[in-house]
């Protein structure tokens, strides 16, 4: 067992010794109805705690300061959290997409940017190497990376197309032992501190989607450059930049899965993903309605605490309505994900419902904290600018729209 596990399972014993007495299910696990198996329990409160005591004090401040987390994401691959889908057999935690899903939402509940340098890592990158990966690329490309010292990126957009993924105009050219790649992939999460990505670029155009190729492509290698860093509105710890392709040579047997089977990688690859941001989203969500929950019962207005109003407590009804909406559509996916049943309609329906859900509820905690909202005093405004990345990356709201549809005409 490797390291990661290894420490995930000591981080569960402790749990499991120093809390099971008193160990409670907790509201968010529909106690009575759909009770979460104690090892996901034990995640569930890991990974709350850790957020509470390692993420929720630094958030604000590194968003601030647009500083890459590197402690705090190094101490979450000691707790097995930077390859918690990767088997043990390949030296990961081994634990399931639920696992994955619940993760995700508590550590995005202490700080946004920190779950999406998790999902960026674990679904993007070592997702499809652990799916499609030979032997030897595991060896240099997936077990380097389980414990939070190394991060891969995922490298599918373009400048030029985005949601239209499958017009990729970065290119692959078989020269002699070596593919040599030409082209600029655009909003790469991770970019700046990543050791390695996967690359998607087309090895023969006139196929179109169908002559897109996945490859894998170590950070630094003569040829590949990075973009500036971009200024976004939220997840601002997290880097996102361009990466610049310039007769970029790598080995021949860097090709992940067969030639022309890219596209289909990367669309497997974000069937899993849009669990991952459904569970940052939910995360985020979860926050602003704590926050809130928590202004309302001690600001006092007309003589009495706000949450004592009509008006104030629909809102907080709305927003755990449409929070625990989402949280159930997100475990099912996981569920069907975990069991290897078709998953591809109910990972969008998770994604949307739980991005729209954060939009709504980040926009109604600052309704919630008036004023107090829209300085950053408080976190409520961080929640909201970091919700609103979760409608727009691994799919736009319009295109899970798309695959919903396709999905049920078909
Ligand atoms: C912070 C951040 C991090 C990101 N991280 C990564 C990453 O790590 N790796 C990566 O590869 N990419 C990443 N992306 C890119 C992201 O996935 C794309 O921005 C997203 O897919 C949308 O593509 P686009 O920006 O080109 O918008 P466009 O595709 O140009 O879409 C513009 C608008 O048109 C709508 N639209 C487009 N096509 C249709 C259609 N057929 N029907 C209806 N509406 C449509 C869209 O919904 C949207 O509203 C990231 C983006 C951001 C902002």
């Amino acid at each position: 067992m490797a390291g990661a596990s290894r420490l995930f399972c000591k981080a569960s014993s402790r749990f499991l010794n120093a809390h099971s007495k008193n160990f409670r299910v907790r509201p968010r696990c529909f106690s009575g109805l759909i009770e979460l198996p104690e090892t996901h329990q034990l995640l569930e409160k890991t990974c709350h705690d850790f957020a509470d005591n390692e993420l929720v004090p630094i958030a604000g401040q590194i968003d601030k300061s647009h500083t890459f987390p590197k402690n705090q994401i190094k101490k979450m691959g000691e707790l097995g959290l930077m390859s918690i889908n990767v088997s043990e057999q390949d030296g990961g935690t081994g634990l399931d997409y639920l696992a994955y899903a619940i993760a995700m939402e508590e550590i995005s509940r202490g700080c946004a940017s920190s779950g999406v340098i998790m999902s960026a890592h674990n679904s993007l990158y070592l997702g499809p190497i652990k799916t499609f990966g030979t032997k030897e690329q595991k060896e240099t490309f997936l077990k380097p990376f389980l414990n939070g010292d190394k991060i891969g990126c995922f490298a599918l957009s373009e400048p030029g197309n985005g949601s239209d993924a499958g017009a990729a105009s970065t290119t692959a050219r078989l020269d002699g032992d070596s593919w040599v790649l030409n082209g600029t992939k655009a909003w790469i999460t991770n970019g700046y501190e990543a050791d390695a990505t996967v690359v998607f670029a087309t090895t023969d155009k006139s196929k179109k989607h169908k002559g897109i190729s996945a490859f894998l492509v170590p950070k630094p290698t003569p040829g590949l450059s990075l973009g500036k860093k971009e200024d976004k509105l939220g997840i601002r710890a997290s880097s996102t930049c361009n990466l610049i392709f310039e007769d970029c040579r790598i080995p021949k047997e860097n090709i992940l899965g067969e030639p022309g089977f890219g596209f289909k990688i990367a669309m497997i690859t974000l069937d899993d993903g849009r669990i991952g941001i459904a569970g940052q989203a939910l995360g985020i969500a979860q926050a602003a309605l704590e926050c809130a929950v928590e202004y309302s019962k001690t600001r006092i207005a007309f003589g009495s605490p706000i949450a004592k109003l009509q008006a104030i407590q629909l809102k907080i009804a709305d927003m755990a309505l449409r929070i625990e909406s989402a949280r159930l559509l997100t475990w099912r996916a996981a569920m069907l994900k975990d069991a290897k049943k078709p998953f591809t309609k109910e990972a969008a329906m998770a994604k949307l419902a739980a991005s729209e859900a954060a939009t709504f509820v980040a926009h109604q905690c600052i309704q919630v904290l008036g004023g107090m909202g829209y300085v950053t005093e408080m976190p409520a405004e961080r929640h909201y600018r970091d919700a609103r990345i979760t409608e727009i990356y691994e799919g736009t709201s319009e295109i899970q729209r798309l695959v919903i549809a396709a999905n049920i005409l078909k």
